[in-house]
């Protein structure tokens, strides 16, 4: 059978279980000889151990765990060319051509450049006699197939990525489980969600929520911010709401760029209002917990997608990213979808939103 890998790269999130779970089996079931790189990128460039067979049952009892069982690492060995070589080495000595790669935008370049190499890097590897003629010849064409992990639903040209709703959902039930001893005291309760780049996170736990504010990068607020915001919450105290809800993306920014920051928001309520003000960061509870039954789903779909891919693959096939377009499994060009994607984080940092948000388009 095919040699196929999978593994998971940069930032971990909930339901990349699934989606290891569902390409272990669909690529067993379809014949393939089904093999885990733990640790992302290192364990690929240090092989050894690092690079086991899977089995059917190697997946069983994973499915409801958050983060990544294999593991996930950044890798600053896969950046340098020796490491490539070394990674490219580790997977031609045990037949593997075809790779599942789980991660965030920066994984998945990461793979695109592996793949345009993958030929030189077996002539490099051929020339210092590390790997056989045959294998040369035998395993000459790599295959890759992307799916996005990422709590923040970030990427271009998927609706979902895996992992943002099981973030909402921790969320949400932080709001929640706030939102009764705020009401018991007449507090006003700000909350830090993440979102450096996209305010995606914030603005569905705000409408979620009932929110009194939100502050999100792709919206900057005006210079008259401090006024309205503190003429909402009067009337809505005046119209005998015994709390208030604020919800600040950590990348919130004003039009001249400066950071709406959680204390900034506290200072103003504080300073104006005299309002009782409690803060809460959310911060890695945010990737915690168990995944949201979303999220299973979401990652087994796209899980046996992308092992389909890789099975029609031609030597011409392009890598492909498997997204979410209106409910369906669809595969789009990785580099295209990870252009856009740095086209956008580009744009907000020349502070143009609009031209973020419509490249963004729909996700
Ligand atoms: P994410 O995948 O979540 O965006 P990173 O940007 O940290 O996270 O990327 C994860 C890993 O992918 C890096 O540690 C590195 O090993 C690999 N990688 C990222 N960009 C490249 C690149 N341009 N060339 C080679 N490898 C890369």
């Amino acid at each position: 059978g095919k040699g196929l890998a999978v593994f998971t790269s940069g930032g971990d999130s909930q339901g990349m279980n699934a989606a290891v779970r569902s390409v272990v089996r669909m690529g067993i079931y379809l014949g393939c000889k089904v093999y885990f790189i733990r640790e992302g990128y290192q364990g690929m460039v240090d092989g050894g151990d690092n690079i086991e067979e899977a089995n059917w049952s190697s997946v069983s009892s994973i499915i409801h765990k958050g983060g990544t069982i294999i593991g996930s690492a950044r890798c600053m060995d896969f950046i340098q060319k020796e490491g490539r070589l070394k990674a490219a080495c580790n997977l031609v000595t045990r037949g593997i051509t075809n790779l599942v790669v789980i991660g965030g935008d920066g994984s998945l370049t990461g793979a695109n450049l592996f793949r345009q190499e993958w030929s030189d890097l077996l002539d490099e590897l051929l020339a210092h006699n590390r790997i056989t003629k045959d294998q040369r010849e035998k395993y000459k064409y790599l295959h890759i197939a992307g799916l996005v992990g990422s709590i923040d639903n970030d990427f271009c040209g998927t609706d979902m990525t895996i992992g943002t709703d099981s973030a909402l959902h921790r969320i949400i039930e932080a709001i929640d489980a706030i939102v009764s001893t705020a009401y018991s005291h007449q507090r006003t309760f700000i909350m830090e969600v993440m979102g450096r780049h996209c305010g995606y996170l914030a603005l569905v736990a705000a409408l979620a929520s009932e929110a009194d504010q939100v502050f999100i990068p792709e919206d900057p607020v005006p210079h008259n911010w401090v006024e309205k915001l503190c003429k909402r919450l009067q009337q809505e105290r005046k119209s005998g709401q015994r709390l208030n809800i604020i919800i600040v993306a950590e990348g919130a920014i004003d039009r001249e760029g400066k950071p709406i920051t959680a204390e900034l928001v506290k200072k103003v309520v504080v300073d104006n209002l005299q309002q009782d003000t409690r803060i809460t960061v959310l911060g890695h509870v945010q990737r915690g917990g168990s995944p949201s039954a979303f999220d299973r789903i979401l990652g087994c779909r796209m899980g046996a997608e992308a092992v389909m891919a890789l099975m029609e693959a031609t030597p011409e096939t392009e890598p492909c990213v498997v997204s979410l377009d209106g409910n369906q499994a669809v595969r789009l060009p990785l580099m295209e979808c990870v252009r856009r994607t740095k086209a956008v984080a580009q744009a907000m940092t020349d502070k143009n939103w609009e031209l973020a948000v419509q490249l963004r388009g729909r996700s």
